[in-house]
């Protein structure tokens, strides 16, 4: 499941594409992905002009001159590739390689700059659905997703609040996107190990009796907001380069600093300990029990 740093990545490679050009043409190759396309999918779309592409947690937004916007979620194995005067590109990078098997590309838009934005998804666990922009904040998938934490609003106290009085572990309770909006397993324990708070810590330890925030939830998010800016960073400057988009490379991963890396040295100067992985709540977890305490 791509994270935010990947999905921000997407937005930013299709944003100077489709923002400002007119949706001419869209093919719906199958009736559904995740779920089925919405009614009159192609007629809401086609004459269209985009005026924004936006992201809300793992969420992309095309904003529409009619009102409406067309939402997208990439699911496990979504991408869409960019093709325009005979080259190709797949904006974003991820952690396993995507496809462009023309058999899993099931919604070409064509537009009125001469190029083509397809959506390709094998495992069809993608999404797209058009919701009036005045209803998109309230709408079953958005109304529970908590902040951005790239925003401004998303603090050490909003944390704190979010995380006090909660029993389950710190990792479990970052990975609940009411918490904090798109972080995924990766990027947690990443932020976790960057803040050198372990990852069985109970969640309540970082706020104090009263529910603000203590040195813990300071030092966490100043961490999560450093390896989401870096990953995005990273994947951005690969989009210059369209050699490294077909995501063979694994450009994220050379960055990661436990996640991926059991049995191996801990990269805290100073530190000397070894990555071990665990299982919490059925997903690995990797962190250095020598310096996240
Ligand atoms: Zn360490």
């Amino acid at each position: 499941m791509p994270e935010l740093p990947e999905v921000e990545t997407v937005r930013r490679g299709l944003a100077p594409v489709m923002e400002g050009a007119r949706i001419m043409r869209v093919e719906a190759r199958r009736p559904d992905l995740r779920r089925p396309l919405p009614r009159d999918f192609v007629k809401r779309l086609e004459g269209q002009t985009v005026t924004g592409i936006g992201r809300r947690a793992k969420y992309l937004t095309a904003d529409l001159a009619s009102g409406e916007v067309l939402l997208m979620h990439l699911g496990m194995s979504g991408s869409f590739r960019v093709s325009h005067d005979g080259k190709k590109a797949t904006p974003g990078e991820f952690h396993h390689p995507r496809t462009t098997a023309q058999t899993h590309d099931h919604v070409v838009f064509r537009l009125s700059s001469g190029a083509t934005v397809t959506f390709n998804d094998p495992r069809r666990f993608g999404l797209m659905l058009i919701v009036p922009r005045g209803e998109l904040e309230s709408h079953p998938l958005m109304r529970e997703v908590g902040p951005e934490p790239l925003g401004n609003a998303f603090d050490a106290d909003l944390l704190a609040a979010a995380c006090s009085g909660k029993k389950t572990s710190l990792k479990a309770a970052l990975l609940d996107q009411r918490v904090v909006a798109g972080l995924g397993n990766i990027y947690v324990c990443e932020a976790l190990h960057r803040a050198l708070l372990s990852p069985k810590r109970r969640a309540s330890t970082i706020a104090t009796r009263t529910g603000t925030a203590n040195p813990r939830a300071i030092a966490l998010v100043d961490a999560i907001k450093a390896v989401l800016t870096d990953a995005i960073k990273a994947g951005g400057s690969s989009l210059r380069d369209h050699r490294r988009t077909d995501g063979e490379l694994g450009y994220f991963q050379h960055h990661f600093r436990v996640y991926d890396r059991e049995g191996k040295r801990c990269v805290t100067p100073g530190c000397g300990g070894t990555v071990r992985r665990v299982v919490q709540n059925g997903r690995s977890t990797f962190y250095c029990p020598t310096c996240q305490k």
